[in-house]
């Protein structure tokens, strides 16, 4: 893979469960997971998305936001808070919970996202539909809060510290994250998981490393192959 095919094929051949398995990967205790559990916390994160989509897929996100009565802002502001870049966030403590999306930070993604995703099928300009897809991903947010248990909390725990009869668990955190992606993928009908834009981001402003991306994409598939019992070519 070279850079000029990363941003100039839809790279549909990598699945969700690679990409999925990518955002698994950002989690702080990632190290605490058990290899042979990591395609579990990938494929049951996957599944509640999917499950969660069905009853919108074809549906207008726009719509969609107004039947359930939120709302949401495009705003110029930045996007920055300690040296993290926010692009969406979703406030729980207004009534109803309100969706921000920063503009400056969203402008920069365009052109990946026409090149990863191709020519929007209904002609939307790429600001639009890189705001659709930040909509849907917060809507599984919203969703899951609206349930009272955020998919991480609803998977196994993973053991943190143990000393003599005393274990602390605690829940991974970014499964949440990979169920909002698929759901995101499935409700937008987009080829791949929405996290391939952020990779393709980071390497067209040279924040990443193609190189660097290939091994842990290499990485990933050969965990979830080793824990699917199948050859790492299949997924
Ligand atoms: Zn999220």
């Amino acid at each position: 893979m070279t850079v000029h095919s990363l941003l100039t094929n839809p790279l549909t051949h990598l699945s969700d469960e690679i990409l999925g398995c990518m955002e698994l990967k950002q989690d702080p205790l990632f190290h605490k997971i058990p290899e042979d559990k990591i395609a579990y916390y990938v494929q049951a994160s996957l599944r509640a998305g999917r499950v969660a989509a069905e009853k919108y897929k074809g549906c207008n996100i726009r719509r969609m936001y107004r039947e359930a009565g939120l709302r949401h802002e495009v705003t110029d502001a930045s996007g920055d808070f300690h040296q993290v870049s926010f692009r969406a966030q979703i406030d729980f403590a207004k009534k109803p919970p309100q969706i921000l999306l920063y503009s400056s930070s969203l402008n920069g993604m365009q052109r990946v996202c026409r090149n990863i995703l191709g020519a929007s099928p209904t002609a939307e300009p790429d600001m639009d539909r890189l705001i659709d897809i930040h909509l849907a991903h917060e809507f599984y947010h919203w969703l899951e809060y609206r349930e009272g248990s955020f998919t991480n909390e609803r998977l196994e725990p993973i053991e943190v510290f143990k000393l003599g009869p005393y274990t602390k668990r605690s829940s991974v955190v970014q499964c949440s994250e990979i169920a909002a992606h698929a759901f995101c993928k499935e409700v937008l009908d987009l080829p791949c998981l929405p996290n391939l834009l952020d990779y393709a981001y980071l390497i067209e402003d040279n924040q990443l490393q193609e190189k660097v991306f290939e091994q842990q994409l290499e990485t990933c598939k050969c965990w979830i192959s080793r824990t699917l019992n199948t050859s790492p070519g299949v997924i």
